[in-house]
């Protein structure tokens, strides 16, 4: 996967490339992203990329539109759900789940169900509500900006 013209491999783990396509597709907002391009960025053959989107959109993490691009039919891949920041994504549990291959939207392995992204949303949206305490108790503790001072 990923690999050099010359046929020397960049070794990638599937986990990183299905990571970093998955934050590119979540960057990329409610338009998502041709799957064209996101197969140029990464360096990518639509092969692969193929398989990495396929994992993704029975995860229920991407949804795949068919469009019409430059007179051809094409795939524009766009997150299911957008978090609050990109940078969670990386701790997601679904991109390194020895479960995935099983994994579907209505099957018995399913993220309907699944106890590991229930723990990862929920330690992330704590996180979230921390450092919004964190920077509300900044704002509040922050002293008068001006003293009054006494005239004679
Ligand atoms: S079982 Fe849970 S962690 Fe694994 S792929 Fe499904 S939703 Fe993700």
């Amino acid at each position: 996967m990923n690999q050099d013209n010359n046929g020397e491999g960049r070794e990638e783990s599937i986990e990183d490339l299905t990571s970093k396509v998955f934050k590119l597709i979540v960057e990329q907002g409610k338009e998502g992203i041709l799957q064209s391009r996101l197969w140029k960025e990464l360096n990518l053959t639509s092969r692969d990329g193929s398989r990495i989107a396929m994992r993704l959109e029975k995860r229920g993490l991407v949804t795949r539109q068919r469009v019409l691009e430059n007179g051809r039919w094409t795939f524009r891949l766009i997150a299911v759900r957008l978090p609050l920041d990109t940078t969670s994504i990386e701790g997601a549990p679904c991109i390194t789940c020895n479960l995935e291959s099983m994994c579907t939207v209505d099957g018995s392995v399913s993220p309907n169900t699944c106890r590991l992204i229930e723990n990862w949303v929920l330690v992330e949206m704590s996180k979230k509500i921390d450092e919004e305490k964190g920077s509300e108790a900044t704002t509040t503790s922050t002293p008068s900006p001006s003293t009054p001072t006494a005239t004679s």
